[in-house]
């Protein structure tokens, strides 16, 4: 696609809508083309004022911005980017639940657009000028509402502490995180070197983390799927965070224990004995064909079971994740998921849309995320409703790119059961240190916005053998803080 820019440099919002419509093709920008196969954008002086146009086709829409408008740039941005949207609503038919509203979280402008307008501005600036549709707008404002409670807590001394297990039984179709898949003799033999590492690591960040005089707040661990571990080396893991952090002062200790079919009485029970205060057990759907279908090697059962055990082991805050637009899923079984879900009556229900890999069946049929998205919109306000219906409440949300129907992710949570890392990690309020292979550092300037990240090598066998060179990175925590004191 062709995106030909004239009298104008509005480029990010003006392509990032353009791939909100056409999530296939890739966009190329030109500048005052005379090219009559491109969608061309054009701002002009007219008297009293800029006309926007956006025009493709032989179609056009046209906005005017008078000269003397408040934040006169802002102002033609946004007229250019309602013109392109406008053009494309009408050429495909398509209308996007979030409107013009691309490449910010929903909930982070929200709460800045609640602080600095009020409320009920805010919602309605959602609406008319970002063209929102009403019941997004009513779910940012509602995330948004328990985010700032959150975030409120979150002094410039806190941080979260975040490890990785980037292992796995064996790999989801739809999977686009960097996890290993141990269902060979060769893989497996990575995770007793690795574990070894970790412990290693956790020891070297806990020692400068208390050096800093950091105060910890949350701490996750995740991947890949932890309990991939074995129960001994859970334990080792979890005795070396109590160890080397001060455990007992954090809010919340979660373990992703993910799959069904790495969960076992003895790793729950290793879990529990180590102070894990939250795990999530992750379905993504209760139809045994769709599981079949995801490459998933356990039954809906298996999952059921897996919360009962979880529950006798004595954990009484548990995350279940689904995923509305599995392939093969539709409507009427995702209702019967969410109802079996909801009969558990699990602490925190987490919803995400499936975001297609870009070479996946789904992503190269024509109209897929548009027509996909029908069924996913049912999905997903049948699991708005129901959810509110039970007494939970959405509590963090965020986005990804190639999401069908360009929807979004929720968190749902009973009264004082939300995930804190999850809102932490999503604002950037503070700084997260991470321990494991393919983690990140993210070092949040005390008093201010400064973010940096410091990377640790991504696979599992390189973290084995750079872990000299990945330990000598961690120095820089020390002198980030040096640099921006608290
Ligand atoms: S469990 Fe999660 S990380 Fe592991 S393969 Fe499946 S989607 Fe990927």
């Amino acid at each position: 696609m062709l995106l030909n820019l004239c009298g104008h440099d509005f480029h990010y919002e003006c392509e990032n809508l353009c791939r909100v419509f056409y999530p296939n093709d890739s966009v190329r920008i030109v500048y005052d083309a005379d090219d009559p196969a491109a969608l061309t954008s054009r701002m002009e002086t007219v008297e009293g004022g800029f006309r926007l146009s956006a025009s493709w086709d032989g179609a056009r829409e046209t906005l005017f911005v008078p000269s003397d408008a408040p934040r006169l740039a802002e102002a033609q941005e946004l007229a250019a980017a309602k013109t392109i949207f406008l053009l494309l609503q009408k050429r495909t038919g398509y209308t996007p639940p979030w409107g013009m509203l691309t490449g910010v979280r929903p909930s982070k402008l929200m709460i800045t657009l609640m602080r600095e307008m009020g409320a009920l501005q805010a919602q309605d600036y959602f609406t008319d000028t970002l063209l929102v549709q009403p019941d997004k707008t009513a779910l940012a404002a509602a995330v948004a509402r328990q985010e700032d409670r959150i975030l409120r807590a979150s002094r410039p001394e806190s941080y979260s502490l975040y490890l990785s297990v980037p292992f796995c039984p064996s790999r989801c179709s739809y999977c686009s995180f960097v996890s290993h898949s141990v269902n060979s003799p060769s893989a497996r033999k990575l995770i007793e070197p690795y574990v070894k590492l970790l412990l290693r690591e956790i020891a070297m960040t806990g020692e400068i983390a208390r050096e800093l005089g950091l105060r910890l707040e949350s701490v996750y661990i995740g991947g890949g799927t932890p309990t991939t571990l074995s129960a001994a080396q859970l334990s080792a893991v979890c005795n070396a965070i109590a160890a080397h952090f001060p455990l007992r002062d954090a809010r919340e200790f979660t373990v992703e224990a993910g799959r069904p079919d790495t969960i076992t009485r003895d790793k729950l029970d290793a879990l529990h004995a180590a102070g894990v205060s939250r795990i999530s057990i992750n379905p993504q759907t209760l139809n045994d064909d769709v599981l079949v279908h995801i490459g998933r090697r356990h039954s809906a059962q298996d999952a059921i079971d897996c919360f009962r055990m979880a529950r006798d082991a004595g954990f009484d805050n548990i995350n279940m994740d689904l995923i509305a637009g599995l392939d093969t899923d539709t409507p009427d079984s995702f209702r019967r998921t969410l109802g079996g879900i909801l009969a558990l009556a699990p602490e925190n229900i987490t919803v995400h849309t499936l975001a297609l890999k870009r070479s996946s069946r789904m992503v190269q049929e024509e109209n897929a995320l548009s027509e996909g998205g029908a069924a996913v919109a049912e999905m997903l306000a049948d699991a708005q409703s129901r959810c509110t219906e039970n007494g939970y409440m959405p509590y963090y949300m965020y986005r990804q790119s190639r999401c069908i129907g360009n929807f979004e992710n929720v968190g749902w949570c009973r009264a004082g059961k939300e995930c804190l890392y999850n809102v932490y990690m999503m604002e950037e309020v503070h700084t997260v240190l991470a321990c494991g292979a393919g983690a990140v550092t993210k070092l949040r300037e005390p008093h201010g916005p400064m973010i940096e990240r410091v990377f640790n090598f991504k696979y599992p066998y390189e973290y084995i053998s750079r872990f000299d060179e990945l330990a000598a990175r961690k120095a820089r925590i020390k002198t980030f803080y040096e640099e921006y004191t608290y």
